[in-house]
Order: C-alpha cells, then structure tokens, then sequence
C-alpha cells in the first residue's frame, strides 16, 4: 500500500486522510518532527491558514527537512494554503491593513506590492501566488472546470474555493492544469502538483489520481 504522509499541524487534514484513505493508502499523519522519521511515500499538504501553518513547521523542526525531500522529488500535492508553502514567491493580500494603508496614501503601489514578496515557506515550486486575492465577494465560491494536462481528455469537476490564493505566474516548465476565468487554479511542477481549490471536498477522485499516479512511479522506481 503507499504510505502518504499528511501535514496534520493545522488546517483540513482529517479531510485529506479520508479521502487517501478510501483510494486504498495508508496516512501518516505529521505532527512532530519525529513523525518524519516513519516511512512516507508521498506529501500532502492541506488548506488551512499558510501562515500558522508556516510558523509550526518551523517550530516542530519540519520545515528544512520536508523542503529537502520536495526538493528531491517526493511527490506532493498542496491545496490551498498548501499551495502557498509551495510557492516560490508570495504577494501580500491586498487586505492587509499596512499595505492598503500605503497604498492610498499615494505610496508607489508597486513599491508596495514589492516590499511585500515574500518566499513561501517551501518555496519549491516556481510560481508567484496572491494570498486572499479572490475579493470579498468571491472570497468563497464552487465552480466547474476541465481538469488534466495538454494531450489528455480533459475531465470537468467541480472546484470549491475557499479565501484561495490567485496564481498570479507560473515559470520554469511549470504546467497548467486548470483555468478558472484565465487564471490557473492547478499547477504542477515535476512531482509538485497544487491547486487553489479544495479536491477533498469534492466527490471527483482526479486530482488525488494523479498525484497518486506520481507516488506510484517513485514506489516502483525504488
Ligand atoms: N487564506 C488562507 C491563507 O492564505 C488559505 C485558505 C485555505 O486554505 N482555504 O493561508
């Protein structure tokens, strides 16, 4: 059975393991940094909120270990704020108080908005994202879109998203795997797969299938 091992610090990863878990793999859920020393297969990295998220990881000891593995290919799937510790660059919410006070007060914004990229906790995949950027109104919604990679039979489902972060460029070989009102709301970048919308609150199995699909090819490979 592959083994996948599930960021459990924060966020909705009970959601995830179910999920995995109904698709025939064992969970292996991190909490501490000794929970890295049990063997994994696989990383996911569920929606939540980046920043706590990033803080525990650094705190537990996580953080440096886990960006080695991802950086050497240990195949992991984001979502969400998952996706945001996977981005190598990360734009501040416009919400944020300090950065739209600056704004209005006829600071350059681009000054603004450059002060305020960040890394993303991982920073492994070559992508720029925008925290929060879906608006007020759009700060959650649900929507259907094809998808897969160029040359497959595209498959629609439905995308929940919840205070996504935009996917504001994609680099470097980086791959399109779903558009939402031109905007790319899944990526992958080798074995790296993320998505700003949440495939665990769905009943469409496409997005665990292809990044069980990279497990497998490292399990064999072994
Ligand atoms: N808004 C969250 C963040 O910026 C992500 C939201 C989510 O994971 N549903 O970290």
């Amino acid at each position: 059975k592959p083994n996948v091992a599930v960021l459990a610090v924060q966020g909705a990863f009970v959601e995830h393991e179910r999920r995995l878990e109904q698709l025939g793999c064992d969970c292996t859920e991190l909490r501490h940094g000794a929970d890295l020393a049990r063997p994994f297969d696989g990383l996911v990295l569920p929606g939540g909120e980046s920043t706590a998220q990033a803080k525990l990881l650094r705190d537990l000891g996580m953080l440096e270990p886990l960006r080695t593995r991802i950086a050497s290919g240990m195949p992991t799937l984001g979502t969400c704020a998952g996706l945001i510790l996977l981005a190598e660059r990360v734009t501040a919410d416009v919400s944020t108080p300090s950065l739209a006070g600056s704004m209005q007060d006829g600071t350059a914004s681009e000054a603004a908005a450059e002060g305020s990229m960040t890394r993303g906790a991982f920073g492994t995949m070559p992508i720029t994202v925008r925290r929060n950027a879906y608006g007020r109104q759009l700060g959650s919604f649900r929507t259907l879109a094809p998808f897969g990679d160029e040359g497959e039979p595209p498959c629609v489902v439905a995308m929940t998203f919840i205070r996504a972060p935009r996917i504001e460029s994609v680099r470097d070989g980086t791959r399109t795997l779903a558009v939402v009102d031109d905007v790319p709301v899944a990526v992958q970048a080798g074995n790296q797969i993320g998505c700003a919308f949440h495939p665990e609150l769905e009943d469409s199995n496409v997005v665990y299938e292809r990044f069980l699909a990279l497990v497998e090819g490292v399990r064999t490979a072994d």
